[in-house]
């Protein structure tokens, strides 16, 4: 047998036996992965000897949730006018679509987020979903919650076109979570609501825990992740990630940290509740209108607008400390002072005392310090 014989006869037996192995594998009981990109799953049992286990790939595709807004119809014609309807930009892999429109939340420090994007349809109820790193800029602490459980979360305000809305809750980090097939979902043995772990790979790769399985027929399979954990496992969209048991990882004992070493975390006063300052109102009023607030305001300044507050006017005072005349609102609350460059000089004689009831702009900051005014924290 000369050397060119030699290499057919290899060839042909390698080529033979890849073929004679992979064949069986997908002609076996079992049937190959349902169709679309979210369930590359293969399953098979070799044919012969028996000696290859059964094994289920539970791969499915990642989606990266940005920030984003659903809008009941009330609220969508009181930030866009009457009758309005949103137009689509494109649709979503999964039911619903992306609106051309968007809208700029604000949060309790006035500090804000714009050109957040709108997504179809409308819902019964409006509902925020921000990331961790949202939140910390916008300084509210949204809890997480899975879609539609907003009950108690927390407050923001929409700005849009043609007004505001006072959101008092509504703003929700959303649960990582995961969209099944009903058939994707027979085939893993997942059922709706379970909780389960996803495996993530590369040099970023992370185990997310605690991914809720939501079930529907109309359901393409699909991982939901926040942009957070999106970056934090270099996640892009249609990145393969692998549904697995982790359920063996336990927590550190803590008997193994020593305590008394570790330092408190900084509180760094980003989170201050409720959106329910009469200063912001006022300026959300003012930035919906394009006008100063032309709603009546009391003796001590605050917007009485209780029909946008939904809180009525209460005590207030100079620098949160005295307490100034109670109108008709409900309920009460301290109104808080904020100074920024505008009103600078009212604070350059007696120095600045920032408290919980003051906010100082960084702008402000950053002028007193150069013109020396003091600025004292309590
Ligand atoms: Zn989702």
């Amino acid at each position: 047998m000369d050397a060119e014989q030699l290499i057919r006869d290899v060839v042909k037996n390698v080529l033979e036996k890849l073929l004679g192995e992979k064949s069986p594998a997908f002609q076996a009981g079992e049937r190959p992965a349902p169709g679309g990109p979210g369930a590359l799953g293969t399953a098979g049992s070799a044919a012969g000897s028996g000696s290859i286990p059964v094994r289920k790939d539970r791969k499915i595709v990642c989606g990266v949730s940005v920030r984003h807004i659903h809008l009941c119809k009330e609220d969508l014609e009181i930030l866009f006018g009457k009758g309005y309807e949103l137009s689509v930009l494109r649709e979503l892999y999964n039911p619903g679509f992306a609106s051309k429109e968007t809208l700029t939340v604000v949060g309790p420090k006035l500090t804000a987020i714009q050109n957040v994007r709108i997504l179809g349809p409308l819902r019964s109820k409006t509902q925020v979903e921000l990331a961790k790193t949202d939140c910390i800029v916008l300084g509210i602490d949204a809890p997480v919650r899975a879609s539609g459980d907003t009950v108690g979360s927390s407050s923001c305000v929409l700005v849009g076109p043609k007004g505001a809305v006072v959101l008092k809750d509504g703003a929700i980090r959303a649960n990582r979570h995961m969209h099944l097939s009903s058939v994707d979902a027979d085939y893993f043995g997942i059922k709706d609501n379970q909780v389960v772990d996803v495996r993530v790979g590369g040099p970023k790769g992370l185990t997310f825990n605690n991914v809720q399985v939501r079930v529907a027929p109309d359901f393409k399979t699909e991982l939901h992740v926040d942009t957070d954990d999106g970056n934090a496992a270099d996640i892009v969209n249609g990145t393969m990630v692998e549904i697995v048991d982790a359920s063996c990882v336990s927590p550190l004992s803590s008997q193994m940290a020593d305590k008394s070493m570790i330092p408190p975390s900084i509180p760094d006063g980003s989170f201050t509740g409720e959106a329910i300052d009469p200063n912001l109102i006022r300026n959300i009023c003012a930035m919906a209108t394009g006008q100063p607030c032309s709603k009546g305001q009391d003796a001590s300044g605050n917007c009485a607008n209780s029909a946008v507050t939904g809180a009525g006017t209460g005590t207030g005072g100079g620098l949160g400390t005295g307490t100034g005349g109670n109108s008709s609102g409900g309920t009460s609350f301290t109104k808080k002072t904020v100074i920024t460059l505008a009103n600078l000089d009212e604070f350059a004689a007696g120095g600045i005392n920032v408290n919980n009831n003051v906010i100082l702009s960084p702008l402000a900051k950053d002028e007193a310090v150069i013109r020396g005014i003091p600025i004292t924290y309590s």
